[in-house]
């Protein structure tokens, strides 16, 4: 496979030209006016950290991006699906609220927010891919039917992929509550005895009458459950969560199979940004974030989703561990710095099956500006 372009700009900055313009001048050179049309809708995918997180992009940064989609006749707006978890993000009202604590306000961002897969996760377009392990894949509505989606990525390290890039961004995050659960689990949700309280609510709410009480105690159905992921939310005891996936390499390939899912029927309309500041060991998911594993690099852009994240693993891997860090091993230039923090995740393996899928490459050139 032939290699791909990666722009590339550090995190050296003067009176001349401050970090938000170097940002701008490396969108330029992905030729953003051939991809967005004029009046094209233009879905900027990002993460707006959980409560408590303060890792994610900046949200000034962010505006540049805004600002260059306006200036090409586009008409941007932010968006990101609403999680599986009940933390402050389950839901559009908590996830919009959360966004606008954190920065996201109108004001600053000079766009509207949108959340892709509606007000609890089930407004979903259903893509079929047919490929290794995914042959449906559940997206957030909203991501699908925009003309243009501009991936805007903050690239760390993930507790189940080895590091989360743009493949992260899309693959898990544009998913609807249907689709994370297909890629999380491969099962139904479990049901914690010990904290339902019999309420019933969720088999009230459960589509399919998967749900059923006996004993005063919820129980499930696994073969009439499709995996929606409501029941997880509606709980008010927080007595259902997730069966996690243990087969983790599994995960990653569904997750790169969603990736494909997310930009089919785009085409070229589709651009990736991965940040590189803030480096923490773990995703903008949690309401805290570690000390950063390495110094803050800079920004990152391509046209090809594998490259994309490719490139700044490699460039991570070639820094010095910071000393103040998690890190014990690994720490020296050219040691893999995301198998030290999770020594049990082979990060490998998601790029590995993109390329196969013919995502991209992980062949690049990287092009300093
Ligand atoms: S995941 Fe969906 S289908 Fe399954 S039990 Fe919960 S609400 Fe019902
Ligand atoms: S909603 Fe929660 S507490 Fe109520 S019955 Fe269902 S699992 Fe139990």
């Amino acid at each position: 496979m032939s290699a791909s372009r990666v722009f590339f700009t550090d995190m050296r900055a003067s009176q001349k030209e401050n970090l938000p313009a170097k940002l701008e001048r490396l969108l330029g050179c992905l030729d953003l006016e051939t991809v967005i049309p004029d009046r094209s809708l233009v879905a900027i995918k990002l993460h707006f950290g959980e409560k408590g997180n303060t890792a994610f992009i900046r949200p000034l940064l962010v505006r540049r991006v805004v600002d260059h989609i306006h200036s090409l006749g586009g008409r941007p707006f932010l968006t990101d699906a609403n999680t599986l978890y009940s933390g402050t993000r389950g839901n559009s009202v908590s996830h919009l609220t959360t966004a606008v604590e954190n920065g996201f306000a109108y004001s600053v961002v000079n766009a509207p927010l949108i959340i892709a897969d509606g007000m609890r996760g089930a407004s979903c377009a259903e893509v079929e891919i047919n490929r290794e392990i995914i042959g449906t894949a559940y997206i957030g509505r909203e991501i699908v039917e925009s003309d243009v989606l501009i991936s805007l990525a903050h690239f760390k390290g993930h507790e189940l992929t080895g590091f989360g890039g743009t493949i992260k961004n899309l693959g898990m995050g544009c998913a609807s509550r249907r689709g994370k659960m297909a890629q999380h689990a491969d099962l139904a949700p479990k049901i914690k005895a010990k904290k339902c309280i019999g309420c019933g609510e969720c088999a009230a709410h459960c589509a399919q009458s998967a749900i059923f009480l006996e004993e005063g105690r919820a129980r499930i159905h696994p073969e009439r459950c499709v995996g929606c992921g409501e029941c997880i939310l509606i709980c008010p005891n927080r007595a259902i969560s997730v069966r996690w996936n243990a087969d983790i390499p599994r995960f990653q390939k569904k997750m790169a199979e969603y990736t494909l899912a997310v930009l089919e029927g785009k085409g070229d309309r589709a651009a990736f940004v991965n940040v590189l500041t803030q480096i923490s060991p773990a995703c903008d998911c949690h309401g805290h974030n570690d000390a950063p594993i390495v110094q803050d690099l800079g920004f990152m852009a391509s046209r090809d989703p594998v490259a994309i994240d490719q490139a700044p693993v490699d460039m991570v891997n070639a820094q010095a561990g910071l000393s103040h860090s998690c890190l014990v091993e690994g720490k020296m230039p050219g040691e893999d710095k995301f198998r030290s923090v999770y020594p049990q995740i082979d990060w490998t393996i998601q790029l590995e099956h993109a390329e196969r899928l013919g995502l991209g490459s992980r062949t690049y050139e990287m092009i300093t500006i």
